[in-house]
């Protein structure tokens, strides 16, 4: 669609690598499964925010995030399109997690379901794959249970002001990737 994508855990996974102070601040947060807190997610979200149109990704991820970007784009002039939610179920979730595989050098995502067509290398560019330390299981469960606490009421927000676009996301890549087209069109 020609969008920035906006990945607010790859912004934060960049951000720790860098041995700065807040790089280790932030570092912290990801390796216990804990939420950043907002003033530096949403400094770096507003940064990044492009009138020619965005996705975000992973953000909102609580309801003090979702009413600062819906400050941050009334000061632009600007407004959400859609509010897509992928609905997973539990154990497909940390099935997908606990197998993912990601490239450390352009990011792009496998597992079980969608291996890379070689072992430990990505299709794309040829980097190597690694496990990401948040995705070790026990970690996945907490993430889970604090993903469902804080983003209930985002959920909410979003379907009283009729953005919200609940998606299937179980199945295949190409399954879901069509039913997210659907909802947006
Ligand atoms: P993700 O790549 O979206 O799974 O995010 C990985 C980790 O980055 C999360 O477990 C959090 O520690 C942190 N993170 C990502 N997005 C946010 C956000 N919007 N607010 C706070 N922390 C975040």
């Amino acid at each position: 669609m020609g969008l920035a994508h906006i990945s607010t855990g790859e912004l934060l996974r960049e951000e720790a690598a860098k041995k700065t102070t807040l790089g280790e601040r932030v570092g912290g947060y990801l390796e216990k499964g804990e939420l950043v807190p907002d003033e530096i997610v949403n400094g770096m979200v507003r940064e990044r925010i492009q009138e020619e149109g965005f996705i975000l990704d992973g953000y909102p991820r609580n309801l003090s995030q979702a009413e600062a970007l819906t400050q941050m784009l009334k000061t632009l002039g600007l407004s959400l399109d859609a509010a897509v939610l992928l609905e997973v179920d539990e154990e497909t979730v940390v099935d997908r997690l606990s197998s993912r595989l990601v490239c450390s050098r352009c990011e792009a995502v496998y597992n079980l379901l969608s291996p890379p067509q070689r072992d430990g290398l990505c299709d794309r560019c040829g980097g190597p794959l690694h496990q990401r330390d948040d995705d070790r299981p026990e970690l996945v469960r907490k993430r889970l249970r604090d993903y469902r606490a804080e983003m209930a009421p985002v959920i909410d927000y979003y379907r009283a002001r009729g953005l919200l676009r609940p998606v299937d996301g179980e199945g295949s890549e190409e399954e879901v990737y069509r039913r997210i087209m659907e909802a947006l069109s």
